[in-house]
């Protein structure tokens, strides 16, 4: 039965010689003229109309009231983290499902993870695995949440859209709401996904992207901040700009600011990929329209958005019966020119984040031994 999927994946990229790549990024807009006005314009650095141009689509297509571009979406969740007054010793709840950098940007802020489920429908955060969690497990201090067995302050939820799958977001803030938590989105993977018609990372306080080279568009790396707080906005810049205070001449900074502006050199990439998002999220959809239709004749099922959204179909995913049928799979895939990664070991399974708190994790424990990424890169 592999065999007949690993043709069926080679017939789709049918222009692809050799291995199937699990994603790669295609150029086939105003890519290399934008590269060319920008390299002339000697503006290739972290200034220049193309950063601001990107910021202004990114805004436009997502909702967002302002958008702040930074060097890569681990450094935008580092800012939003920050901006939403994470500090050192709080704590932020996000899922163990996730990729390592959601997991790694809270704990560059000295903050540590707390690990909640997700549900098995979207793979993101659970609502109701956090609402139990916040009503037994925490309690109020002059109308913060504090972790009982801690006693550390829980100062943000981060939840992530899993493959581009939107999470129930809107149960998620309004939870967060209720326990006056801040609500930041990693929304990394899923630029063009959208929960009842609004787009995510708009849901919360602040949303962070992603436009890493294997993401659903890419500035070779690339990150943005998304908003609808424009003081929140404004310190995002400022702090991505190593806080400098502006001024002609002087250099005076009033923050430990960071260097994490995108260049423009990237942003001209980004503006010729949005361009073609609205392209390249039909021609994602179809591929997975014919991958459910294909899946459907197999005893393998195919992971489908959830109910109220709409998702980009970053990287479609299936599942497995069990762990040995998906190492099964994996391995007859990538032997025979066809790459499929298993989705992540769960954060709390590696060594730098075995001491968080976790509560049960069944769902996540369930999915992290059956779900395999497929090529998805778009035809
Ligand atoms: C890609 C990704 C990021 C950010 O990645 P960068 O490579 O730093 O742009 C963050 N979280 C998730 C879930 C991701 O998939």
């Amino acid at each position: 039965m592999y065999k007949s999927i690993v043709n069926y994946i080679k017939s789709i990229y049918i222009q692809t010689e050799g291995f199937i790549p699990l994603h790669e990024p295609r150029f086939r807009g105003n890519e290399k003229k934008y590269l060319n006005e920008c390299i002339d314009s000697t503006f290739v650095s972290s200034v220049g109309k193309f950063v601001d141009l990107f910021e202004q689509k990114i805004a436009e297509f997502t909702g967002a009231k302002y958008a702040v571009a930074a060097v890569n979406g681990t450094a935008a969740l580092h800012i939003a983290l920050q901006l939403a007054g994470v500090k050192q010793d709080d704590e932020v709840i996000t899922q163990p499902l996730t990729f390592i950098a959601t997991a790694n940007a809270i704990t560059y802020t000295g903050a540590k993870p707390v690990f909640i489920d997700v549900d098995k429908d979207t793979m993101g955060l659970s609502p109701e695995k956090l609402r139990a969690f916040l009503e037994e497990k925490t309690t109020n201090k002059s109308g913060e949440t504090y972790n009982k067995l801690t006693n550390k302050k829980i100062s943000a939820v981060v939840p992530m859209h899993t493959f581009g799958h939107p999470a129930k977001i809107e149960e998620i803030k309004q939870i967060c709401d209720e326990y006056n938590i801040a609500l930041i989105e990693d929304a990394a993977e899923s630029l063009g996904s959208f929960y009842k018609d609004k787009h995510t990372g708009t849901f919360g306080l602040i949303g962070t992207l992603s436009f890493n080279g294997n993401k659903t568009i890419t500035t070779g790396g690339g990150g943005m901040i998304i908003t609808d707080n424009e003081k929140l906005a404004k310190l995002a810049k400022h702090l991505t700009t190593q806080a400098k205070v502006p001024h002609k001449w002087n250099y005076e900074h009033d923050y430990i600011g960071y260097n994490y502006r995108l260049t423009n050199l990237a942003a001209a990439l980004g503006v010729s990929q949005m361009e073609q998002l609205s392209a390249i999220i039909k021609s994602k959809r179809e591929l997975a329209i014919k991958y459910k239709a294909f899946f459907t004749n197999t005893d393998i099922k195919f992971f489908e958005e959830p109910t109220d959204s709409q998702s980009n179909y970053w990287l479609n995913a299936v599942l497995l019966k069990n762990r040995e049928e998906r190492d099964k799979f994996l391995q007859y895939t990538n032997e025979n020119g066809v790459m499929t990664r298993p989705i992540w070991e769960l954060m709390n399974r590696l060594p730098m984040f075995k001491d968080c708190q976790v509560e049960n994790i069944e769902n996540s424990e369930w999915l992290t031994d059956r779900v395999v990424n497929i090529p998805s890169s778009v035809v």
